[in-house]
């Protein structure tokens, strides 16, 4: 299952970062091995994921969109229904138990939709920590009320003025922030992305998805799926659903990234379909960037999916041909998102809408002897406040 040797997925990965950081995650990582295999340490972890979280998310067949589309089975993986309404807790639910071994009392975390400073705050209330949100200024007045939400679980939100005060800065901000007071802190990263070990790390934690999803399609079908279908904005939902099955080599992975207004208009997120190698915040992958190695401004309807970056394993996928990445428009994303609150009574994420989009399309392609599972990342609630101003001024 795991692809990785000495922190790098081929040529992907690795450690891009000053000397001082290099201690820091040697620390982090040596911990991390320790605990995923210790058993009271998964024990503890288990008990969170089905007490706190509310794990395992079902698998729920979408009959009724099935029967509409009249191709492929959807079956949709429902992480919508976590606490906190996405897949992002799994994560820093597992993180935050390793800064507890690690005996730190400090938990700093990037957010830009607030999504990831959400599901941190929600830990850190747990256990306790003292918990800092760093936010592009830009993002903060777009995503006011999940700052609100960060506050009210006890987090302090700082915004990040510089730059283009979007997310990119906010992870600089974090990654200082931990230089200077790495004694007591630990950085709590939101996705599959950063230097080595944070993507293997958020594997783990994510590939829950994967391996109940594995267990459900076989209770269901009595055998594995052909497809899994996942949104891409750094390829954490979509890691955990895909890894479990890395050795199952009839099960198709696709990755779905944010097309926005349309490739062409260079308004889209889609780092892996039209980006390049590079190195960017501390890590090799493929990267939106100009002709000097700047990163170029990512754009999506859904927030949490435009970063210009994208996880190392996502990378060595592309070029090893493992998975397919392909991208959505955010006007079918937006689609998608209408057809299933209409059909199945299942409010998406406009993240996840993107995966449905096109898991949509390709059931009508199949015959109705093929199984399609799509990762439902996130409940669309967060989201609906947005839809009804797009919808309005229609
Ligand atoms: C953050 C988020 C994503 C994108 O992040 P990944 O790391 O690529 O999974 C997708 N869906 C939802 C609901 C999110 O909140």
């Amino acid at each position: 299952m795991s692809n990785i040797k000495n922190g790098f997925y081929g040529e992907f990965g690795g450690r891009y970062v000053p000397e001082q950081l290099n201690k820091i995650l040697d620390e982090v990582k040596q911990e991390f091995y320790k605990c995923k295999n210790n058993s009271e340490f998964i024990n503890e972890l288990n008990y969170y994921f089905k007490n706190f979280i509310g794990r395992p998310s079902p698998l729920y067949f979408a009959q009724r969109l099935t029967q509409k589309l009249g191709g492929a089975k959807l079956y949709l993986k429902r992480e919508d229904l976590n606490h906190t309404g996405a897949h992002k807790i799994n994560n820093t639910m597992g993180q935050v138990l390793l800064a507890k071994k690690l005996g730190k009392k400090r938990i700093i975390a990037e957010t830009g939709a607030g999504q990831h400073g959400v599901a941190t705050a929600t830990v850190c209330s747990l256990f306790d920590m003292e918990c800092i949100v760093y936010m592009g200024e830009e993002d903060t007045k777009r995503q006011a009320l999940n700052v609100f939400r960060m506050e009210l679980l006890g987090a302090k939100v700082i915004p990040v003025k510089h730059g283009m005060r979007t997310l990119k800065e906010a992870v600089d901000e974090a990654l200082n922030d931990l230089i200077q007071n790495y004694k007591d802190t630990y950085y709590m990263l939101g996705s599959a992305v950063g230097p080595d070990p944070y993507p293997e790390m958020v594997n783990h934690f994510q590939s829950i998805i994967g391996t109940e999803a594995k267990k459900q399609i076989i209770e269901f079908e009595n055998r594995l799926p052909d497809y899994l279908i996942a949104a891409v904005g750094g390829g954490s939902n979509s890691i955990g659903l895909f890894s479990p099955f890395y050795n199952d080599k009839n099960v198709k992975f696709i990755g779905v990234e944010p097309a926005g207004k349309g490739i062409n208009t260079g308004m889209h997120a889609a780092t892996l379909c039209e980006g390049t190698p590079g190195i960017l915040h501390g890590f090799k992958s493929y990267v939106l960037q100009n002709e000097y190695g700047e990163p170029l401004p990512a754009y999506s309807i859904s927030a949490g999916l435009d970063y210009p970056g994208v996880g190392p394993e996502h990378a060595f996928y592309k070029e090893t041909k493992r998975a397919k990445y392909v991208s959505i428009t955010d006007k079918e994303a937006l689609n998608a998102f209408l057809e299933l609150s209409r059909t199945e009574g299942i409010i998406p994420a406009l993240e996840s809408s993107h995966a449905l989009a096109y898991a949509m399309k390709l059931s009508k392609e199949c015959s109705k002897d093929k199984l399609i599972v799509v990762n439902l990342s996130g409940r669309g609630d967060k989201d609906v406040n947005e839809v009804y101003e797009i919808l309005k001024n229609k």
